[in-house]
């Protein structure tokens, strides 16, 4: 574990930077400089602000997951609507009860996860890390593009 083997080279900023969990966007950018110094020069909080970012934005993947997987539930069961009808009149059965049970489990479900998206945006710094992942992607991919297609954008 390579957590375990390094140490914190400032303890008492390593341990600030700890309850922050290692998110320094918050404060302002002259209080901002000692705790960026010190994640430049400790391999042990930076291992550490890694991990925090990296799971930030699991969970606001997660949590995006889960509301559009509600979101296609919700839109399945719409569609399996006429078939109550179906299932009721045809084979006699009613499953109306199970039918409702399960579009409020998907409605619980989507509120549940809708709010567990908007908690992760707004307690974590995930938007500004993924946003700061996507536009170093699109760095990337404007490099790798072929000089052609270069030649057409404009300047
Ligand atoms: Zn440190």
């Amino acid at each position: 574990m390579a957590m375990a083997r390094t140490r914190c080279t400032d303890r008492v900023i390593g341990a600030i930077l700890a309850s922050w969990r290692y998110d320094i966007s918050g404060i302002s950018p002259e209080m901002r400089r000692d705790y960026e110094h010190h994640l430049a020069e400790c391999a042990h909080c930076q291992t550490r602000q890694n991990f925090h970012r990296s799971l930030d934005a699991a969970l606001a993947v997660l949590t995006s997951l889960a509301a559009l997987f509600f979101l296609f539930a919700l839109a399945v069961l719409k569609h399996i609507k006429p078939l109550e009808h179906v299932a009721f009149n045809v084979l006699g059965l009613d499953i109306s009860d199970m039918y409702h049970m399960l579009l409020s489990a998907g409605v619980a479900g989507l509120c549940f996860s809708v709010i567990a998206l908007a908690l992760v945006l707004m307690a974590t710094p995930a938007p500004s890390y993924l946003g700061g992942i996507a536009a170093e992607r699109a760095r990337l991919l404007e490099e790798r593009l072929p000089a052609a297609i270069k030649s057409l954008r404009p300047r």
